[in-house]
């Protein structure tokens, strides 16, 4: 972790010191006993946790080697089996009793999450959300998805096929620390439904929310060992993770996404990877104009703008430029920036110091090559070391970085366009192709244009949730966004492997009963023209 702590004077002024010091006094030495919960052979060696509202320390985490990776995949390896055994009925009941207690203990879950990575209370409660939406769904649905299936045989009739589906024993998590709660156990929930055990490595900036997580998942009734926490530098443990587990399911930047495909491309590992975005919004000349407004700022400045479906380019017709620009400058400058343990500030801190001045360096620099800021564009050092005022932008250009660098921060560049065509080629003008986001009153139009979109979810008069939250579909992103995808079916059969299981009975599928290889071949020739016209058996 960066974050350079102010000194205690000055961060004692700031005003989340009150909130993350009445957080202190209710928690105790909680830190300390989940810290407990990390695989390590070697405690002494640690990996310092602040509190991006102040700066001040929170806690340590081990820093874990390849031992402790080796040390926590065997363990996992020796519980998975166990597991794996158990009637599937016991694991869905893991997950809705996980369920249940993510809402009763919303308030905890919520605290720490905010505590430790500075976030709005409201973004946290999208985190406690997902959780719950995802155990339920997973919970419920996991089974049927996981039951064998009987397909159409080799010859109807004589041949009995059956898909059964098969955990693949250690799943390796790999987690950013934007929602860290969320990022860390909505993946892991599918992939211990189907029996596979977890190995989960949060980000060295947020690990307590993901060692909370699983603290719940143990007392929802997960045996332990079944997920194990490994902390540490990403740098340090990803080759020894990739190297021992059977399936990696990796959430960040679009860069690191590219190297652990490498390396899981070396073992032929199954990977999925949900990575970076540069998203668009195109609001039509008809679009409800509050609406689209009001879900502008939220699609841009939720969570501070860390999120990878959040909007970073709003492409409005020009008939509504204007009006819509207008709007959006007042909307923005009503949202309130603070650090408080309830649901007052709209918008919290960004993660740390050097991300803040990541996005500040990217709106100086499209400032200084011609952009306009109409709304923004500063640190808010008296609020705290991280925070950054929403910013729009106007005349952004390609020529500035800015322009399709994910910022990853509150900041949206705005152009006006005239026929949907051209937006539409705006929007597809980037390597990315995770999220976007389409506001017209004409639904027919609406969906048309959305099938030219090069992204793996698309929004209609939303920004992004719409789409998180069905996690019955699948979601994942295009180009340089993403491989495979999570939710729905699809995102918990990533997880198994399929064995086909093929009986043959009476007749062998060869020449046999005294057919000569050429009356066979005859024969099922004229059984295949049938076949092709057969209800149930083509
Ligand atoms: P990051 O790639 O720097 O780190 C993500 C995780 O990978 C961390 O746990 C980190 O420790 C680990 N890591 C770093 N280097 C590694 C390596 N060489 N081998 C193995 N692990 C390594 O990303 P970040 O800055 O934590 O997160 C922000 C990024 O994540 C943004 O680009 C954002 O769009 C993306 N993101 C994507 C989704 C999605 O669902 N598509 C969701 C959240 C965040």
């Amino acid at each position: 972790m960066t974050l350079e702590a102010p000194t205690s004077s000055t961060s004692d002024r700031l005003p989340g010191a009150a909130a993350v010091a009445q957080w202190r006094s209710r928690s105790g030495p909680w830190l300390d006993v989940l810290a407990q919960r990390v695989v390590t052979a070697d405690p002494r060696s640690e990996i310092a946790v602040c509190a991006p509202w102040t700066g001040e320390h929170l806690g340590s985490v081990p820093a874990c080697t390849s031992e402790d990776v080796a040390l926590a995949v065997g363990q996992a390896r020796l519980a998975q089996q166990a597991w794996a055994d158990r009637p599937v009925g016991d694991r869905r009941r893991v997950l809705l009793n996980y369920h249940r207690l993510t809402l009763d203990r919303q308030d905890t879950l919520l605290d720490l999450v905010q505590v430790e990575s500075g976030k709005a209370r409201l973004s946290a409660f999208e985190e406690v959300l997902d959780v719950a939406v995802n155990s339920r769904y997973y919970g419920i649905h996991g089974p049927k998805f996981l039951r064998d299936r009987s397909h159409l045989g080799a010859l109807p009739f004589f041949t009995a096929t059956r898909e059964v589906r098969q955990p693949v024993g250690v799943v390796g998590i790999i987690a950013p620390w934007n929602y860290p709660l969320t990022m860390a156990i909505s993946d892991a929930l599918p992939a211990l439904m189907a029996g596979n055990a977890v190995i989960l490595k949060p980000a060295t900036e947020t690990p307590f929310s993901a060692i909370a997580a699983v603290a719940l998942l143990e007392e929802a009734g997960l045996p332990p060992h079944v997920c194990q926490i490994v902390t540490g530098r990403g740098s340090e443990l990803g080759t020894p993770i990739l190297d021992s587990v059977d399936s990696v399911c990796f959430t960040g930047s679009s860069e690191t996404g590219r190297a652990i495909a490498q390396q899981a491309g070396d073992r032929l590992l199954p990977c999925s990877l949900e990575l970076g975005g540069k998203n668009p919004m195109i609001v039509l000349a008809d679009a409800d104009l509050d609406r689209a407004v009001e879900g502008a700022a939220r699609a841009c400045f939720g969570n501070a703008g860390q999120l990878c479906m959040s909007i970073e380019r709003i492409y409005i017709q020009r008939p509504l430029y204007d009006r819509f620009v207008e709007a959006l400058v007042a909307h923005t400058q009503q949202l309130t920036l603070g650090a408080a343990l309830d649901y007052g500030p709209a918008i919290g801190s960004l993660i740390s110091p050097a991300h803040q001045a990541k996005v500040h360096r990217l709106v100086e620099a499209a400032i200084a090559q011609g952009a306009q800021c109409l709304s923004g564009g500063r640190p808010r050092p008296d609020l705290g070391p991280c925070f950054y005022e929403p910013t729009l932008l106007s005349q952004v250009t390609p020529a500035m970085a800015l322009s399709d660098t994910e910022v990853f921060g509150p900041v949206v560049a705005l152009y006006p366009f005239d026929d949907p065509a051209e937006a539409i080629r705006a929007a597809n003008a980037s390597p990315y192709g995770l999220n976007a986001s389409l506001w017209t009153r004409n639904l027919r139009l609406g969906r048309q244009l959305a099938s030219q979109i090069q992204c793996g979810s698309v929004n209609l008069n939303e920004g992004y949730i719409a789409t998180w939250g069905s996690v019955a579909a699948p979601l994942g992103g295009h180009k340089a966004s993403g491989l495979g995808v999570r939710h729905g079916q699809t995102g918990l059969l990533r997880y198994t492997r399929s064995q086909t299981v093929a009986t043959q009975r009476g007749v062998a599928i060869a020449p046999s009963f005294g057919l000569s290889p050429q009356q066979y071949a005859h024969l099922m020739t004229l059984a295949l023209r049938l076949l092709r016209h057969l209800p149930g058996l083509r």
